[in-house]
């Protein structure tokens, strides 16, 4: 029996050879390809209506400027949770933060409210979600509590293009938000690639100068100013023409993938619920108002040692299953870095008891029913 492998990079030969067009007419017109992207992304309905968001090499690229944006001095905190990929801490920890990391909530896995309200301090600059799996974190409550301090709220949205809250997408919601479009991620800008958004007018210009070496060559180019000078910290951080072409033509297809990922993971949730009444395994509790991207598909199992278990027993049947991540806290960096929230019950509970199931546009509902089937005699051999 084949594989079934748990994540494919989203690509057509269509899509590829559009970029490769692309790239043929303006290989070194990265400020015309950039356009037509944010055309294109500004044709969606989705993203119909938000600021242009800017594009970058990669989602830790985009995490980079937006902790370089917020300027921080020394002893200035970050909440974020513990339970992300690196990307999220080395950006705040690159660009001087404190980082205080947060418990999440075991229905979405998602900054827990209470946990970041115990954190709070005079401290506290910025409030940063994830939005796992693309799966609306409690945006309301993490407003409110970013403005009752004076911080702002960040977004680390790598998960979630396409998803949204209330009909708005998610990454647009605080003052600025970063996406991916890492080959890992449900489109791809042709391996790595991320973006930017930037609701916070006031913050583009500083936002525009970073990703060009600290300098206003923005506004050289506009004419607004005679010579580019330095004026901040910065790099090079502007997404490559090929990967800006092949975004594009990927963005073509954006609606659909969504649309097709949701229905697989609406498929596994109603085929895995009657596990879930009997106790074996539970699953995502989308919050009412989210607009799901079925980024991710996970089960949490009892301890770790069925996660082991349920996860030897797919690759035995050739279907491929992986953990996640581990709790950055509980780390020597993690622990030089900052603090956090007591024992982080949460985070430490989950990080062991989950596992992914496959998701890619290639998956089949025939493949995800011999998946689930494959869960069910896991769950009926221990008795
Ligand atoms: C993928 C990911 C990133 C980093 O994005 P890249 O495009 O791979 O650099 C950051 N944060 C989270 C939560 C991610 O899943």
């Amino acid at each position: 029996m084949a594989w079934i492998r748990f994540n494919e990079p989203f690509g057509t030969e269509e899509i590829v050879k559009m970029a490769v067009e692309t790239v043929g007419l303006h290989l070194y017109e990265q400020r015309t390809v950039e356009e037509q992207l944010r055309q294109k992304m500004a044709s969606l309905e989705l993203y119909q209506g938000i600021a242009a968001p800017f594009f970058m090499q990669s989602g830790t690229a985009a995490l980079e400027v937006m902790a370089l944006a917020m300027e921080f001095t020394p002893g200035e905190e970050v909440i974020l949770p513990s339970f992300t990929y690196p990307a999220t801490a080395n950006a705040f920890l690159m660009a001087g933060a404190r980082l205080v990391f947060a418990d999440i909530e075991p229905d979405t896995l998602n900054l827990d409210p209470k946990s970041v309200e115990r954190l709070l301090s005079s401290r506290t600059k910025a409030i940063v979600p994830i939005h796992y799996g693309g799966v609306a974190a409690d945006v309301p409550q993490l407003e409110k509590l970013a403005e009752s301090c004076g911080a702002v709220l960040l977004e680390d949205a790598a998960h979630c293009i396409g998803a949204s809250f209330r009909g708005k997408p998610l990454g647009t919601f605080g003052a600025m938000g970063t996406s991916s479009f890492h080959s890992t991620k449900n489109i791809t800008s042709a391996g790595f690639g991320g973006c930017l958004f930037v609701e916070d007018p006031n913050r583009r210009s500083m936002v525009e100068e970073i990703t060009v070496q600290g300098t206003d060559r923005a506004a050289y180019r506009a004419g607004r100013v005679s010579a580019y000078r330095w004026k901040r910290q910065g790099g090079e951080y502007v997404m490559p023409v090929f990967s800006m072409a092949y975004l594009r033509a990927s963005l073509e297809r954006l609606e659909e993938v969504t649309e097709r990922r949701k229905m697989l993971w609406k498929k596994y949730h109603e085929l895995l619920s009657p596990l879930e009444e009997e106790g074996f395994l539970k699953l995502c509790k989308v919050p009412e108002s989210a607009g799901i991207n079925g980024h991710v598909f996970y089960v949490l199992l009892k301890d770790r040692k069925e996660r082991e278990g349920l996860k030897h027993h797919l690759h035995e049947r050739r279907i491929e299953a992986f953990s996640h991540y581990e709790p950055l806290h509980d780390t020597v960096i993690g622990r030089s870095a900052g603090r956090c929230d007591g024992e982080m019950e949460i985070t430490g509970s989950i990080s062991g008891r989950i596992l992914r199931l496959p998701m890619h546009m290639e998956l089949s509902t025939d493949q995800v029913e011999r998946i689930c089937q494959a869960v069910e005699e896991f769950h009926r051999k221990r008795f």
